[in-house]
């Protein structure tokens, strides 16, 4: 059974004050994360704070991007070796938000995960199509083309480490989430697609995500399908209440699968 993960992603919101008083919070809550992987993923100003506030608990931190360089004149990028440093143990790698907006392509996605599997950080590399792709019928194509691209050369033993969230563009902050079956659809595709690449006992193994839209009141929904293993989260991850509502969501879920 593989435990499940949900990470919240603060995309460009709190300052250090407000990112230590919400990992906090749920360091207060933490002792029902129990069963559930839990990741915060601040802005880059955030990260070491929020990091020494969740020193001790079962809270892990990521960052929202990195430069695959390990060090040079790149302006504007932090590299791998600066995540560890301020308590990263995960990085999020090709969010569709920097794929449409920042120039992030299928190279440099696997450019980035390469970098991050060999400093020791665990990359959630997000995959996703548009609405007119998903029109056009092409939902398959597309999240299988980006998911062998970000694990192009990727060896099975680091492979394991990885995490990928199947996030839809047409769900991320619209309020518009997929439905349960249709998520659940796209991610089987996208685990016989690892299995394609490594082998059905390892493709069993790396978890799935879903992201556009959950919310505690529907991320049972997405929880209870067989390939899927928790969510990346957007704006309900800015505050405790539902966030927490959606990871105790995800074990009420899980547990109920398991009987
Ligand atoms: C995201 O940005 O990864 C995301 C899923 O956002 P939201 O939950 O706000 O749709």
């Amino acid at each position: 059974m593989r435990t499940p993960i949900v990470a919240g992603n603060w995309k460009m919101h709190k300052t250090v004050g407000e990112g230590v008083a919400l990992a906090s919070e749920l360091v207060k809550a933490s002792a029902e994360f129990d069963g559930c992987k839990v990741v915060l993923c601040p802005p880059f100003t955030a990260v070491a704070a929020v990091a020494n506030a969740v020193k001790g608990s079962p809270i892990e931190v990521g960052g929202q991007d990195v430069h695959w360089e390990a060090k040079g004149a790149y302006t504007g990028e932090v590299s791998c070796e600066m995540l560890l440093d301020v308590g990263c143990s995960w990085v999020i790698i090709g969010h569709s938000e920097r794929r449409a907006m920042f120039g992030e392509t299928d190279d440099t996605v696997n450019f980035k995960v390469k970098a991050a599997l060999a400093s020791g950080l665990r990359p959630i590399v997000c995959v996703g199509e548009s609405l007119q792709q998903r029109e056009q019928g092409l939902t398959f194509d597309v999240v299988v083309s980006q998911v062998k691209a970000a694990f192009g050369g990727v060896p099975e033993d680091q492979a394991v480490q990885m995490v990928v969230a199947y996030e839809p563009i047409w769900a991320i902050g619209t309020g518009r989430a997929s439905s349960g079956a249709d998520a659940q659809e796209v991610c089987a595709r996208i685990r016989s697609t690892l299995a394609s690449l490594y082998g059905a006992i390892t493709a069993e193994t790396i978890r799935i995500q879903y992201g556009g839209s959950v919310k505690p009141g529907n991320m049972a929904e997405f929880a209870g399908q067989p390939d899927i293993d928790g969510a990346l989260v957007g704006g309900a991850s800015l505050n405790a209440q539902d966030f927490c509502g959606i990871i105790k969501a995800t074990l009420d879920a899980v547990k109920q699968r398991q009987q």
